[in-house]
Protein backbone atom coordinates (compact mmCIF):
# COMPACT_ATOMS: atom_id res chain seq x y z
CA UNK A 1 0.00 0.00 0.00
CA UNK A 2 1.29 3.04 -1.25
CA UNK A 3 1.20 6.24 1.48
CA UNK A 4 -1.59 8.12 -0.17
CA UNK A 5 -3.71 4.86 0.22
CA UNK A 6 -2.90 4.54 3.55
CA UNK A 7 -3.35 7.81 4.70
CA UNK A 8 -6.68 6.99 2.90
CA UNK A 9 -7.41 4.25 4.87
CA UNK A 10 -6.96 5.77 8.13
CA UNK A 11 -9.32 8.48 6.81
CA UNK A 12 -12.18 6.15 6.14
CA UNK A 13 -11.88 3.80 8.83
CA UNK A 14 -13.21 5.76 12.12
CA UNK A 15 -16.26 6.73 9.84
CA UNK A 16 -16.99 2.88 8.80
CA UNK A 17 -16.22 1.17 12.63
CA UNK A 18 -18.55 4.82 13.61
CA UNK A 19 -21.10 3.59 10.99
CA UNK A 20 -21.45 -0.24 11.91
CA UNK A 21 -21.66 0.80 15.56
CA UNK A 22 -24.67 2.98 14.68
CA UNK A 23 -26.21 0.63 12.56
CA UNK A 24 -30.30 1.67 12.69
CA UNK A 25 -32.26 -2.15 13.35
CA UNK A 26 -34.41 -2.93 10.98
CA UNK A 27 -37.99 -3.00 11.80
CA UNK A 28 -40.31 -6.07 10.10
CA UNK A 29 -44.26 -6.01 11.16
CA UNK A 30 -45.94 -8.70 10.86
CA UNK A 31 -49.72 -8.54 10.88
CA UNK A 32 -52.32 -11.38 11.35
CA UNK A 33 -55.79 -10.87 10.63
CA UNK A 34 -58.58 -11.80 12.51
CA UNK A 35 -56.51 -14.55 14.71
CA UNK A 36 -57.71 -15.00 18.22
CA UNK A 37 -56.18 -14.34 21.21
CA UNK A 38 -55.78 -17.91 22.25
CA UNK A 39 -54.39 -18.90 18.86
CA UNK A 40 -51.10 -19.46 18.76
CA UNK A 41 -48.36 -21.53 20.82
CA UNK A 42 -47.74 -19.03 23.18
CA UNK A 43 -50.71 -17.79 24.85
CA UNK A 44 -51.51 -21.45 25.09
CA UNK A 45 -53.09 -23.33 22.02
CA UNK A 46 -53.47 -26.48 22.25
CA UNK A 47 -55.10 -27.90 18.40
CA UNK A 48 -52.93 -25.79 16.45
CA UNK A 49 -49.09 -25.54 15.94
CA UNK A 50 -47.28 -22.46 15.29
CA UNK A 51 -43.59 -22.93 16.58
CA UNK A 52 -42.25 -20.16 14.44
CA UNK A 53 -44.90 -17.73 15.36
CA UNK A 54 -43.73 -18.62 19.11
CA UNK A 55 -39.85 -18.64 18.16
CA UNK A 56 -40.65 -14.92 18.37
CA UNK A 57 -42.02 -14.80 21.55
CA UNK A 58 -39.63 -17.40 22.98
CA UNK A 59 -36.46 -16.01 21.96
CA UNK A 60 -37.81 -12.09 22.47
CA UNK A 61 -40.84 -10.71 24.58
CA UNK A 62 -44.28 -11.45 25.10
CA UNK A 63 -46.58 -8.59 25.61
CA UNK A 64 -49.12 -10.16 28.36
CA UNK A 65 -51.13 -6.90 28.36
CA UNK A 66 -50.77 -6.02 24.59
CA UNK A 67 -53.48 -4.36 22.76
CA UNK A 68 -54.76 -2.84 19.78
CA UNK A 69 -56.46 0.31 19.60
CA UNK A 70 -59.25 -0.85 17.95
CA UNK A 71 -61.72 -4.02 17.52
CA UNK A 72 -61.44 -4.50 13.87
CA UNK A 73 -59.38 -3.76 10.62
CA UNK A 74 -58.69 -0.72 9.18
CA UNK A 75 -59.14 1.42 12.40
CA UNK A 76 -56.34 -0.56 13.88
CA UNK A 77 -54.01 -0.23 10.88
CA UNK A 78 -54.86 3.48 10.72
CA UNK A 79 -53.65 3.85 14.54
CA UNK A 80 -50.33 1.81 13.25
CA UNK A 81 -49.95 3.57 10.54
CA UNK A 82 -49.74 7.06 12.61
CA UNK A 83 -49.42 6.14 16.11
CA UNK A 84 -52.35 8.09 17.13
CA UNK A 85 -55.47 7.06 18.11
CA UNK A 86 -57.26 6.96 14.90
CA UNK A 87 -60.51 8.51 16.46
CA UNK A 88 -58.27 12.12 16.39
CA UNK A 89 -58.67 11.79 12.46
CA UNK A 90 -61.71 10.78 12.60
CA UNK A 91 -60.58 6.83 11.00
CA UNK A 92 -63.23 5.25 13.27
CA UNK A 93 -64.55 2.14 10.68
CA UNK A 94 -63.85 0.49 7.09
CA UNK A 95 -63.46 2.41 4.37
CA UNK A 96 -65.33 0.92 1.65
CA UNK A 97 -63.50 0.31 -1.25
CA UNK A 98 -63.91 3.14 -3.48
CA UNK A 99 -61.08 3.68 -6.11
CA UNK A 100 -62.81 6.91 -6.82
CA UNK A 101 -63.74 8.64 -3.63
CA UNK A 102 -60.84 10.36 -1.88
CA UNK A 103 -62.87 11.45 1.48
CA UNK A 104 -62.87 7.59 2.18
CA UNK A 105 -59.65 6.51 3.82
CA UNK A 106 -56.81 7.35 5.81
CA UNK A 107 -56.67 11.32 5.72
CA UNK A 108 -53.85 12.59 3.90
CA UNK A 109 -53.17 15.00 6.23
CA UNK A 110 -51.57 12.37 8.45
CA UNK A 111 -47.99 11.73 8.49
CA UNK A 112 -47.02 7.82 8.19
CA UNK A 113 -44.63 5.32 9.59
CA UNK A 114 -43.39 4.67 6.27
CA UNK A 115 -42.63 8.32 5.78
CA UNK A 116 -40.88 8.55 8.74
CA UNK A 117 -38.99 5.66 8.66
CA UNK A 118 -38.09 6.77 4.60
CA UNK A 119 -37.02 10.00 5.97
CA UNK A 120 -34.30 8.30 8.91
CA UNK A 121 -32.62 6.65 6.00
CA UNK A 122 -34.53 3.34 5.65
CA UNK A 123 -35.96 1.21 2.66
CA UNK A 124 -39.76 0.59 3.14
CA UNK A 125 -42.04 -1.98 1.82
CA UNK A 126 -45.33 -3.35 2.53
CA UNK A 127 -46.46 -6.89 1.79
CA UNK A 128 -50.22 -7.85 2.06
CA UNK A 129 -53.28 -6.20 2.88
CA UNK A 130 -53.86 -2.36 3.05
CA UNK A 131 -57.55 -1.53 3.77
CA UNK A 132 -56.54 2.55 4.22
CA UNK A 133 -58.38 3.82 1.18
CA UNK A 134 -58.30 2.60 -2.61
CA UNK A 135 -57.75 6.11 -4.65
CA UNK A 136 -54.28 6.78 -6.08
CA UNK A 137 -53.28 9.42 -3.49
CA UNK A 138 -54.35 6.34 -0.61
CA UNK A 139 -52.25 3.87 -2.19
CA UNK A 140 -49.51 2.87 -0.28
CA UNK A 141 -46.53 3.92 -2.37
CA UNK A 142 -47.67 7.16 -2.68
CA UNK A 143 -47.66 7.52 1.68
CA UNK A 144 -44.45 6.56 2.19
CA UNK A 145 -43.78 2.70 0.95
CA UNK A 146 -40.98 2.05 -1.80
CA UNK A 147 -42.12 -0.79 -2.90
CA UNK A 148 -45.79 -2.63 -2.58
CA UNK A 149 -47.08 -6.28 -2.96
CA UNK A 150 -50.51 -7.25 -2.19
CA UNK A 151 -54.17 -5.93 -2.42
CA UNK A 152 -55.90 -2.30 -1.81
CA UNK A 153 -58.98 -3.37 -0.13
CA UNK A 154 -60.10 -4.98 3.09
CA UNK A 155 -59.80 -8.99 2.13
CA UNK A 156 -58.94 -11.00 -0.77
CA UNK A 157 -59.90 -14.54 -2.43
CA UNK A 158 -56.54 -16.63 -1.55
CA UNK A 159 -56.49 -18.16 -4.53
CA UNK A 160 -58.18 -15.87 -7.47
CA UNK A 161 -57.20 -12.33 -8.46
CA UNK A 162 -58.56 -10.32 -11.78
CA UNK A 163 -55.94 -8.87 -13.81
CA UNK A 164 -58.63 -6.09 -14.53
CA UNK A 165 -60.04 -3.58 -12.08
CA UNK A 166 -63.26 -5.64 -10.21
CA UNK A 167 -66.32 -3.73 -8.61
CA UNK A 168 -65.85 -6.96 -6.19
CA UNK A 169 -63.16 -6.17 -3.54
CA UNK A 170 -62.01 -9.88 -2.72
CA UNK A 171 -61.27 -9.83 -6.43
CA UNK A 172 -59.26 -7.06 -7.59
CA UNK A 173 -55.98 -7.48 -8.40
CA UNK A 174 -52.82 -8.04 -6.96
CA UNK A 175 -50.44 -5.78 -7.31
CA UNK A 176 -46.46 -5.01 -7.73
CA UNK A 177 -46.26 -1.13 -7.13
CA UNK A 178 -49.89 -0.52 -8.41
CA UNK A 179 -49.65 -2.56 -11.33
CA UNK A 180 -51.87 -5.45 -11.54
CA UNK A 181 -49.76 -8.88 -11.37
CA UNK A 182 -50.36 -12.70 -11.95
CA UNK A 183 -51.69 -14.61 -8.83
CA UNK A 184 -49.67 -17.91 -8.91
CA UNK A 185 -50.15 -19.47 -5.82
CA UNK A 186 -51.67 -19.28 -2.64
CA UNK A 187 -52.06 -15.81 -1.44
CA UNK A 188 -50.83 -16.23 2.12
CA UNK A 189 -47.55 -18.32 0.29
CA UNK A 190 -46.85 -15.69 -2.40
CA UNK A 191 -47.29 -12.92 0.98
CA UNK A 192 -44.60 -14.63 2.57
CA UNK A 193 -42.27 -15.54 -0.36
CA UNK A 194 -42.63 -12.05 -1.00
CA UNK A 195 -40.95 -11.24 1.86
CA UNK A 196 -38.38 -13.14 2.16
CA UNK A 197 -37.00 -11.86 -1.32
CA UNK A 198 -37.80 -8.26 0.21
CA UNK A 199 -35.20 -9.17 3.01
CA UNK A 200 -32.49 -10.84 0.60
CA UNK A 201 -32.99 -8.06 -1.74
CA UNK A 202 -32.65 -5.07 1.20
CA UNK A 203 -30.03 -6.84 3.98
CA UNK A 204 -27.22 -4.52 3.09
CA UNK A 205 -29.76 -1.76 3.98
CA UNK A 206 -31.52 -0.38 6.83
CA UNK A 207 -35.26 -1.60 5.65
CA UNK A 208 -38.78 -1.33 6.95
CA UNK A 209 -40.97 -4.08 5.88
CA UNK A 210 -45.01 -4.06 6.84
CA UNK A 211 -45.80 -7.73 6.12
CA UNK A 212 -49.89 -7.74 6.52
CA UNK A 213 -51.01 -11.09 6.28
CA UNK A 214 -54.98 -10.96 5.05
CA UNK A 215 -54.92 -14.70 6.91
CA UNK A 216 -56.93 -16.25 9.18
CA UNK A 217 -59.49 -13.58 7.66
CA UNK A 218 -62.18 -14.97 5.91
CA UNK A 219 -63.13 -16.53 2.85
CA UNK A 220 -61.90 -19.54 4.85
CA UNK A 221 -59.69 -21.22 2.07
CA UNK A 222 -56.23 -22.98 2.47
CA UNK A 223 -54.68 -25.37 -0.13
CA UNK A 224 -54.57 -29.50 0.83
CA UNK A 225 -50.66 -29.66 1.62
CA UNK A 226 -51.87 -27.30 4.84
CA UNK A 227 -55.47 -28.81 5.66
CA UNK A 228 -54.21 -32.02 4.87
CA UNK A 229 -51.86 -31.19 8.41
CA UNK A 230 -55.49 -30.75 10.54
CA UNK A 231 -57.24 -33.93 9.43
CA UNK A 232 -57.48 -34.40 12.96
CA UNK A 233 -59.86 -31.28 13.24
CA UNK A 234 -63.39 -32.33 13.17
CA UNK A 235 -65.01 -29.10 13.29
CA UNK A 236 -64.56 -27.80 9.32
CA UNK A 237 -64.67 -24.34 10.29
CA UNK A 238 -61.74 -24.35 13.01
CA UNK A 239 -59.92 -26.87 10.53
CA UNK A 240 -60.02 -24.34 8.05
CA UNK A 241 -58.88 -21.55 10.32
CA UNK A 242 -56.31 -23.88 11.46
CA UNK A 243 -54.97 -24.42 8.16
CA UNK A 244 -54.89 -20.88 6.82
CA UNK A 245 -52.94 -20.16 10.39
CA UNK A 246 -50.36 -22.62 9.53
CA UNK A 247 -49.55 -21.03 6.59
CA UNK A 248 -48.78 -17.70 8.19
CA UNK A 249 -46.62 -19.43 10.43
CA UNK A 250 -44.69 -20.92 7.76
CA UNK A 251 -44.46 -17.68 6.37
CA UNK A 252 -43.17 -16.46 9.59
CA UNK A 253 -40.48 -19.64 9.55
CA UNK A 254 -39.59 -18.43 6.03
CA UNK A 255 -38.83 -14.70 7.36
CA UNK A 256 -36.66 -15.86 10.89
CA UNK A 257 -34.44 -17.95 8.04
CA UNK A 258 -34.03 -15.21 5.46
CA UNK A 259 -32.67 -13.21 8.79
CA UNK A 260 -30.40 -15.63 9.76
CA UNK A 261 -29.20 -16.58 6.77
CA UNK A 262 -28.35 -12.63 5.86
CA UNK A 263 -27.00 -12.21 9.73
CA UNK A 264 -29.42 -9.94 10.34
CA UNK A 265 -31.13 -11.36 13.48
CA UNK A 266 -28.81 -8.97 15.79
CA UNK A 267 -29.85 -6.19 13.64
CA UNK A 268 -33.65 -6.46 13.16
CA UNK A 269 -36.49 -6.01 15.41
CA UNK A 270 -39.51 -8.29 14.57
CA UNK A 271 -43.26 -7.45 16.01
CA UNK A 272 -45.85 -10.19 15.81
CA UNK A 273 -49.56 -9.22 16.25
CA UNK A 274 -53.28 -9.86 15.08
CA UNK A 275 -55.48 -6.77 14.33
CA UNK A 276 -57.94 -7.74 16.59
CA UNK A 277 -59.48 -10.49 18.59
CA UNK A 278 -60.77 -13.26 16.85
CA UNK A 279 -64.38 -13.11 15.39
CA UNK A 280 -65.33 -16.43 17.05
CA UNK A 281 -68.37 -16.88 15.46
CA UNK A 282 -67.49 -16.93 11.91
CA UNK A 283 -64.16 -18.28 11.56
CA UNK A 284 -64.04 -20.68 14.57
CA UNK A 285 -61.09 -18.47 16.40
CA UNK A 286 -60.67 -18.52 20.45
CA UNK A 287 -60.60 -15.82 22.51
CA UNK A 288 -59.93 -17.80 25.60
CA UNK A 289 -59.78 -16.39 28.75
CA UNK A 290 -61.30 -13.15 27.47
CA UNK A 291 -64.86 -11.60 27.33
CA UNK A 292 -65.99 -11.37 23.72
CA UNK A 293 -64.80 -11.28 20.06
CA UNK A 294 -64.16 -8.96 16.89
CA UNK A 295 -65.77 -5.77 16.60
CA UNK A 296 -66.28 -5.20 20.84
CA UNK A 297 -64.12 -3.37 23.42
CA UNK A 298 -64.86 -6.34 26.20
CA UNK A 299 -60.90 -7.61 26.04
CA UNK A 300 -61.93 -10.36 23.79
CA UNK A 301 -62.55 -7.60 20.84
CA UNK A 302 -58.43 -6.28 21.68
CA UNK A 303 -56.52 -7.74 23.33
CA UNK A 304 -54.00 -10.05 21.21
CA UNK A 305 -50.97 -12.20 20.97
CA UNK A 306 -48.40 -10.20 20.83
CA UNK A 307 -44.68 -10.44 20.91
CA UNK A 308 -41.49 -8.76 19.20
CA UNK A 309 -37.72 -10.87 18.99
CA UNK A 310 -34.43 -8.84 18.50
CA UNK A 311 -31.90 -11.36 19.09
CA UNK A 312 -29.11 -9.41 21.47
CA UNK A 313 -31.08 -6.67 22.69
CA UNK A 314 -34.37 -7.90 24.06
CA UNK A 315 -34.14 -10.85 26.62
CA UNK A 316 -34.79 -13.99 24.95
CA UNK A 317 -38.47 -15.46 27.36
CA UNK A 318 -38.98 -11.73 28.44
CA UNK A 319 -42.75 -11.05 29.55
CA UNK A 320 -43.75 -7.78 29.81
CA UNK A 321 -47.27 -7.33 31.67
CA UNK A 322 -47.76 -3.88 31.50
CA UNK A 323 -50.35 -2.78 29.53
CA UNK A 324 -48.98 -1.77 25.74
CA UNK A 325 -50.77 -0.80 22.60
CA UNK A 326 -50.25 -1.45 19.14
CA UNK A 327 -49.25 2.55 18.76
CA UNK A 328 -45.86 1.89 20.36
CA UNK A 329 -44.82 -0.29 17.45
CA UNK A 330 -44.69 3.26 15.50
CA UNK A 331 -43.17 5.39 18.55
CA UNK A 332 -40.44 2.16 19.11
CA UNK A 333 -39.63 1.83 15.20
CA UNK A 334 -39.25 6.00 14.99
CA UNK A 335 -36.94 6.16 18.46
CA UNK A 336 -35.02 3.48 17.02
CA UNK A 337 -34.69 5.20 13.59
CA UNK A 338 -33.53 8.33 15.53
CA UNK A 339 -36.85 10.41 14.38
CA UNK A 340 -39.29 12.10 16.88
CA UNK A 341 -42.48 12.46 15.17
CA UNK A 342 -44.89 15.48 17.09
CA UNK A 343 -48.06 14.58 18.48
CA UNK A 344 -48.31 10.45 19.29
CA UNK A 345 -49.70 8.94 21.65
CA UNK A 346 -47.58 5.28 21.39
CA UNK A 347 -44.36 5.34 23.51
CA UNK A 348 -40.96 3.55 22.87
CA UNK A 349 -41.40 0.08 24.61
CA UNK A 350 -37.62 -0.42 24.59
CA UNK A 351 -36.91 1.12 28.02
CA UNK A 352 -39.72 -0.81 29.56
CA UNK A 353 -38.66 -3.89 27.45
CA UNK A 354 -35.55 -3.90 29.00
CA UNK A 355 -36.06 -2.62 32.75
CA UNK A 356 -35.09 0.43 32.46
CA UNK A 357 -38.30 2.92 32.28
CA UNK A 358 -39.56 3.38 36.27
CA UNK A 359 -43.28 4.25 35.17
CA UNK A 360 -45.29 1.79 33.05
CA UNK A 361 -45.22 2.42 29.28
CA UNK A 362 -48.82 3.75 30.21
CA UNK A 363 -51.27 5.05 32.61
CA UNK A 364 -54.54 4.44 30.55
CA UNK A 365 -55.46 3.28 27.17
CA UNK A 366 -58.42 4.04 25.53
CA UNK A 367 -60.96 3.06 22.97
CA UNK A 368 -63.91 4.02 21.62
CA UNK A 369 -66.01 2.53 18.35
CA UNK A 370 -68.78 3.66 16.41
CA UNK A 371 -68.57 7.43 17.33
CA UNK A 372 -69.63 6.49 20.47
CA UNK A 373 -71.30 3.25 20.42
CA UNK A 374 -69.11 1.61 22.80
CA UNK A 375 -66.07 3.05 24.93
CA UNK A 376 -63.66 0.97 27.24
CA UNK A 377 -60.63 2.76 29.44
CA UNK A 378 -57.75 0.54 31.01
CA UNK A 379 -55.76 1.71 34.14
CA UNK A 380 -53.40 -0.58 35.70
CA UNK A 381 -55.71 -3.01 36.96
CA UNK A 382 -59.35 -1.79 36.03
CA UNK A 383 -61.26 -1.59 33.43
CA UNK A 384 -63.78 0.56 32.22
CA UNK A 385 -66.38 -0.57 29.56
CA UNK A 386 -69.40 1.40 28.18
CA UNK A 387 -72.07 -0.23 25.69
CA UNK A 388 -74.58 2.64 24.40
CA UNK A 389 -77.11 4.09 26.46
CA UNK A 390 -76.08 1.62 29.53
CA UNK A 391 -74.44 2.83 32.59
CA UNK A 392 -70.38 2.64 32.65
CA UNK A 393 -69.68 -0.96 33.81
CA UNK A 394 -66.28 -1.58 35.89
CA UNK A 395 -64.13 -4.37 35.99
CA UNK A 396 -60.67 -5.47 38.31
CA UNK A 397 -58.66 -7.75 35.30
CA UNK A 398 -56.75 -9.37 38.03
CA UNK A 399 -59.08 -10.88 40.40
CA UNK A 400 -61.47 -11.21 37.06
CA UNK A 401 -59.92 -11.80 33.54
CA UNK A 402 -63.16 -12.56 32.05
CA UNK A 403 -64.52 -9.10 32.64
CA UNK A 404 -67.65 -10.75 34.24
CA UNK A 405 -68.73 -9.13 37.46
CA UNK A 406 -69.28 -5.39 37.28
CA UNK A 407 -67.52 -3.55 40.43
CA UNK A 408 -68.69 -0.05 40.02
CA UNK A 409 -71.02 0.40 43.10
CA UNK A 410 -68.73 -1.02 45.26
CA UNK A 411 -65.73 1.47 44.14
CA UNK A 412 -67.25 4.65 42.73
CA UNK A 413 -63.98 6.75 43.30
CA UNK A 414 -62.53 4.36 40.71
CA UNK A 415 -65.54 4.41 38.46
CA UNK A 416 -65.45 8.63 38.76
CA UNK A 417 -61.99 8.68 38.04
CA UNK A 418 -62.07 6.38 35.16
CA UNK A 419 -65.48 8.47 33.82
CA UNK A 420 -63.91 11.32 33.92
CA UNK A 421 -60.83 10.38 31.75
CA UNK A 422 -63.21 9.06 29.53
CA UNK A 423 -65.39 12.30 28.77
CA UNK A 424 -61.93 14.37 28.76
CA UNK A 425 -60.71 11.85 26.01
CA UNK A 426 -63.64 11.54 24.01
CA UNK A 427 -63.49 15.77 23.74
CA UNK A 428 -59.85 15.51 21.85
CA UNK A 429 -61.55 13.04 19.09
CA UNK A 430 -63.57 13.89 16.00
CA UNK A 431 -66.83 12.23 14.62
CA UNK A 432 -66.15 9.56 12.35
CA UNK A 433 -65.35 10.66 8.44
CA UNK A 434 -67.12 7.83 6.44
CA UNK A 435 -69.18 4.97 7.42
CA UNK A 436 -68.27 1.20 7.58
CA UNK A 437 -70.05 -0.60 4.62
CA UNK A 438 -73.03 -2.55 5.21
CA UNK A 439 -71.76 -6.13 4.67
CA UNK A 440 -68.62 -5.49 7.37
CA UNK A 441 -70.93 -3.59 9.58
CA UNK A 442 -73.31 -6.31 9.53
CA UNK A 443 -69.94 -8.92 9.75
CA UNK A 444 -68.76 -6.52 12.73
CA UNK A 445 -71.87 -6.74 14.59
CA UNK A 446 -72.34 -10.31 14.32
CA UNK A 447 -68.94 -10.88 15.67
CA1 LIG B 1 -59.07 -7.92 11.16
Amino acid sequence: MDRRSFLKTLAVAPVAMAAAATRKPNIILILADDLGYADVGFTGVKDIRTPNIDRIAHEGVTFTNGYVSHPFCSPTRAGLMTGRYQQRFGHENNPAYEPMDPDIGLPLSETLLPQYMRKAGYHTGIIGKWHLGATAKHHPTARGFDEQFGFIGGGHDYFKASMEPDKREYNIPIERNGKPVELKEYLTDAFSREAVEFIHRNARQPFFLYLAYNAPHTPQQAPDKYLDAYANIADPVRRKYASMILGVDEGVRGVLQALKDEKLEEDTLVFFFSDNGGPIAVNGSHNTPYRGAKGQVYDGGIHVPFAARWKGRIPAGKKLADPVISLDVFATSTSLAGVTPPNIDGVDLMPHILGQAKQPPHQRLFWRTGGGASFAVREGRYKLVKIGANPSALYDLEADISETTDIAASNPDVLVRLEAARLDWNKQLKPPLFQSPQPAAKKNKKA
